[in-house]
């Protein structure tokens, strides 16, 4: 069903708002007519089934991959340097990273980190080994395996692999099944981290077992992930301007929605009159988290506030509203940042942001006015 501009109301059933060309007080009407968006309802469709994952407690097994001195992998790019890697103490070092999840779901998800064992690769192994040897080793309790190598990626390697996986049968599907895995280097594990290593990385590739996918991507940018405000672009963001941070920032509405943390009533679709909302944090637990700005059948504008603050703490001038592109394609989902990229362009009072049709205003901390160009 698409009933989009059916009323001149925004509707959101957790929070109805206020609106251009709702004078008349709405709020009945709106809470009526549902608003749908379909590129919005194509997305949830192709997400609905991973959302099995990233609910509720979840183990994740520690794996360590040895290195040998002699390999000749690609990825380790003849390094000679070893991390002591020892599965019981890096679980004590992950823990941090459990927290991190239940900040980021507000409480749906918790991962902990239980030891696995230790594989041996030779020469010739590469990551994909590592990952290979780590699933055919785990246990049935694991949802998720974490392969950690003992050696450095060499010098423009990925740092890291994740992946969503799949369960063939009924969920919940152990990790041999399911292929759920994550897979980091030893770099954030130098001595010279002590005890509280970097998890930003790790993080990252824990997301990608959620079927969280990237954004602010740009393969011919010399720093790819080029986005301060979702652990899925440069999750080390938050060390540039907050030396002692360990974790990744926090992430956007739209992730929220893929894996499955987000009540999709606290989305406002944006009829085309326009509306005026009084935005509350994406992160938070009520009022109107995002809003979506149709564009077509595919792809779809989402508009957020991320307020300088918890997992956001090291974004500039307090904060303020992001604007992403989000599109489905064939080979999987998109997330472009258009405005908050870099972060001291996310919008803040005053701010203006337009294209796709559509204009964006912060009228006020945090009040927007979203209109059709040109309307
Ligand atoms: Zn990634």
């Amino acid at each position: 069903m698409n009933v989009r501009g059916a009323v001149g109301c925004v509707m959101a059933a957790a929070a109805v708002v206020s609106t251009l060309g709702c004078s008349d007080g709405g709020t009945s009407r709106a809470a009526a007519v549902a608003i749908h968006d379909p590129a919005l309802d194509a997305l949830t469709a192709r997400v609905e089934p991973g959302w099995w994952r990233g609910q509720g407690a979840e183990t994740v097994e520690v794996w360590v991959c040895r290195v040998p001195a002699d390999s000749t992998a690609p990825a380790y790019g003849g390094l000679e340097w070893r991390a002591e890697l020892d599965p019981v103490r890096l679980t004590d070092e992950l823990a941090p990273a459990g927290d991190y999840f239940a900040t980021l779901s507000n409480g749906v998800y918790r991962p902990f980190f239980a030891a696995g064992g230790v594989v041996d690769l030779a020469a010739t192994d590469g990551p994909e080994q590592c990952v290979e040897a780590a699933l055919a080793a785990s246990t049935t309790a694991a949802d998720v395996v974490l392969a950690i190598a003992d050696a450095e990626q060499a010098e423009g390697q990925p740092g890291g692999l994740g992946n969503g996986g799949d369960c063939p049968a009924a969920p919940p599907c152990p990790a041999t099944q399911s292929r759920r895995y994550a897979y980091v280097g030893a770099s954030d594990f130098h001595p010279e981290w002590g005890d509280r290593p970097p998890l930003d990385l790790v993080e990252h590739e824990l997301g990608h077992t959620l079927g969280l996918v990237h954004s602010g991507y740009d393969p011919t940018a010399p720093q790819p992930y080029t986005s301060a405000l979702d652990v899925m672009s440069n999750s080390a963001a938050p060390r540039d301007t907050q030396p002692d941070r360990r974790d990744a920032p926090g992430t956007l509405a739209i992730q929220r929605v893929i894996a499955g943390w987000l009540d999709l009533a606290s989305l406002a679709v944006v009829p085309s009159g326009g509306a005026t909302v009084a935005l509350s944090p994406s992160a938070g637990t009520d009022g109107v988290r995002g809003l979506v700005l149709p564009v077509d059948d595919l792809s779809f504008l989402t508009v957020e506030l991320l307020p300088a603050a918890g997992l956001d703490a090291h974004l500039p001038h307090g904060g303020g509203v992001a604007v992403h592109l989000v599109a489905l394609g064939d080979d999987g989902i998109r997330i472009d940042p258009l405005a908050g990229v870099p972060a001291d362009t996310l919008l803040t009072e005053g701010g203006m942001w337009n294209g796709f049709g559509w204009s964006v205003t912060v009228d006020a901390r945090w009040r927007v006015t979203v209109a059709q160009a040109g309307a």
